[in-house]
């Protein structure tokens, strides 16, 4: 439609010229394709730049080679917290379980590790004052073990609604018993999570984005969270690659992909809060070490602003790119 294009076209021109005028560049604004493909180091270089001081603990992570790692399955239970108004963290300090409240009961995000659905998860929502039989639903960023590992255990006893994509349903039903968790209790396949229809549970909208890579229906979650009353919109990107080493080019294809097409989302729906399911690239320690001295009227350690949270995906992106590139040439 005419009109509509003309309408975009004002708004990116009036977009970068507010951008000029404010002296920074226009996240919006990809660079037209070079004639030859960029070096790895260039990739790299721009990803420092991109980072900025604000980003290092990401850039360090993803483009310094030796630090990306798989989450550790052995690190410390996370101290109970609430994070937000409407927005808890339990579970492994490593793999994070999010209970997001609602007027229609409680949406848990992930569900931890096998076997720690009675000792951690349950007991810190407990501790933090939420009854587990409020709980709803239960989504999966995607279907590995250490996301789904106390899902069956909340459908049986609750009755909660198990959901993720028809993809990782399948991705679910096919993994094998692992050396660490054994034969991780399945849930039974349930409802089925799709890009473009999101989830609404009582006052709250829950929208599910695809970002394939990690596994064939890994999603992103994007809801409104409160903070002191003070609304937001958080973003969860539920199937990042933490170890690209063991990931084939095709797939880190594909992650590049969604990420670019998850930033395109989370521009649109104006995402300023970053938390992760496996928080060790994004600072989230010092970030909750912050929260607990926080004195009235400081930022909100995990509210980043969109600008910076789209920088955040860019950088990720980035590193990705140096990867494939990298090992493109090698071959
Ligand atoms: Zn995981």
């Amino acid at each position: 439609m005419p009109t509509t294009k003309r309408r975009n076209s004002h708004c990116v021109l009036l977009a970068s010229l507010l951008a000029l005028l404010a002296g920074v560049t226009p996240v919006a604004a990809q660079p037209s394709p070079p004639s030859s493909p960029p070096s790895p180091a260039a990739l790299i270089d721009s990803a420092r730049s991109l980072a900025g001081k604000d980003l290092l603990p990401v850039f360090d992570f993803f483009c310094v080679a030796g630090n990306a790692r798989p989450n550790n399955f052995s690190a410390p239970p996370l101290q109970p917290v609430q994070l937000f108004d409407n927005l808890y963290a339990v579970g492994n300090s490593e793999t994070i379980v999010y209970a997001l409240t609602t007027t229609n009961g409680i949406v848990l995000i992930d569900s931890g590790h096998p076997g720690d659905i009675d000792t951690v998860v349950l007991p810190g929502l407990v501790k933090l004052g939420l009854n587990p039989a409020n709980i709803k639903y239960v989504l999966l960023g995607h279907g590995h073990s250490d996301h789904y590992g106390g899902a069956a255990a909340l459908q049986k006893r609750y009755g909660a609604r198990i959901a993720t994509t028809a993809a990782d349903w399948d991705t679910i039903a096919a993994e094998k018993p692992s050396q660490l968790f054994g034969d991780a209790p399945k849930p039974a396949r349930d409802m089925v999570l799709r890009e473009g229809e999101p989830l609404v549970v009582g006052d709250t909208t829950i929208t599910p984005v695809a970002i394939p890579g990690h596994t064939p229906g890994s999603l992103a979650f994007i809801f409104a969270v409160r903070d002191g009353g003070k609304p937001h919109v958080a973003g969860l990107f539920g199937g990042t690659v933490l170890a690209p080493g063991f990931v084939p080019v095709p797939a880190l294809k594909q992650y590049v992909a969604s990420i670019a097409h998850y930033i395109d989302v989370a521009r649109s729906m104006r995402v300023d809060v970053e938390i992760q399911n496996h928080p060790i690239f994004d600072a989230t320690p010092a970030r909750l070490a912050a929260l607990t001295t926080r004195k009235a009227g400081d930022v909100h350690p995990f509210v980043l602003g969109n600008q910076p949270y789209l920088r955040f995906w860019q950088v990720v992106s980035t590193c990705m790119q140096a990867e494939i590139v990298q090992r493109e040439t090698v071959k």
